[in-house]
């Protein structure tokens, strides 16, 4: 059995994100970066199928500049086989994530690709259903909990949905997208980050994919949210009902 797993890299989910006076973009300087958490507990998932199941090789793959090899290495330490960057300078839509996913698992045949229901930076949320539709495979999306048949040729996933869980099933091979509650990652070990250095991690230039990478989406620009009134504080009720009323105006 092999297991795909496709991690991007992101800004630190706990850094304070500032956006450009231009509002082209973010300001990237001294910006951390990590493994989006969703992929991580993609990556956990693919572990946990690999060890309760008989064994298994789990590939990462990364589709963005040199820099996304720490976040890969990261993935090796915590236990991943090995890895596979595709490079490409910039920014990298997702319908071109897709598109090069789809080519990886045409030369890979993976039984499963794992991602993250989306990636924290952008919020798009559809790289894995586009990589579905183009592979013409089942999907499981906002995934809680992977079940696998017994002959490893089948699999029920229960999805999180709006007011409760689903449960599907679908043939192998097939895309799974994880969401937070599917498991709790793994801390990378020492004895892993040692290993992690040796293990493979092969560049592919985007363009040596032969793929389409004509741009669909363009961002205009970014805005930050509006900043925050300072708060005030009422003496009575009746005070908090009038402001409540005339300035909130939600009474
Ligand atoms: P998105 O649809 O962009 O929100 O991303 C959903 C998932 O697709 C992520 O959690 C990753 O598993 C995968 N993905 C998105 N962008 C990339 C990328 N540049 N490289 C590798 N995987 C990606």
């Amino acid at each position: 059995m092999k297991i795909l797993v496709a991690v991007k890299r992101v800004p630190d989910p706990n850094a304070t994100i500032k956006v450009r006076p231009d509002g082209t973009g973010i300001v990237t300087d001294n910006l951390k970066y990590v493994v989006n958490p969703f992929c991580e507990i993609a990556i956990e998932e693919a572990l946990r199928i690999k060890e309760n199941h008989g064994g298994a090789e789990v590939v990462l793959v990364s589709v963005g500049e040199q820099v996304c090899q720490e976040q890969l290495r990261t993935g090796l330490a915590m236990g991943a086989d090995r890895a596979i960057l595709v490079l490409q300078d910039g920014d990298v839509e997702p319908v071109i994530v897709a598109r090069a996913l789809a080519k990886l698992v045409e030369q890979e045949q993976p039984d499963i690709v794992m991602l993250g229901k989306q990636a924290i930076d952008d919020d798009s949320n559809v790289v894995g259903q586009m990589l579905a539709e183009m592979l013409g495979w089942g999907q499981g999306t906002f995934a809680s909990e992977v079940k696998l048949s017994e002959d490893k040729s089948s699999a029920v996933v229960t999805r999180e949905v709006d007011g409760g869980l689903e449960d599907v099933e679908m043939p192998l091979p097939a895309i799974i997208t994880a969401d937070l509650r599917l498991n709790e990652p793994r801390y990378a070990s020492l004895p892993g980050i040692m290993k992690a250095r040796k293990k493979e991690l092969k560049e592919i230039p985007l363009g040596d994919l032969g793929i389409d990478q004509s741009v669909q989406v363009k961002v205009h620009k970014l805005s930050p949210p509006p900043e925050r009134q300072a708060g005030k504080k009422v003496e009575t009720v009746q005070e908090l009902v009038d402001l409540l009323h005339t300035e909130a105006k939600v009474i």
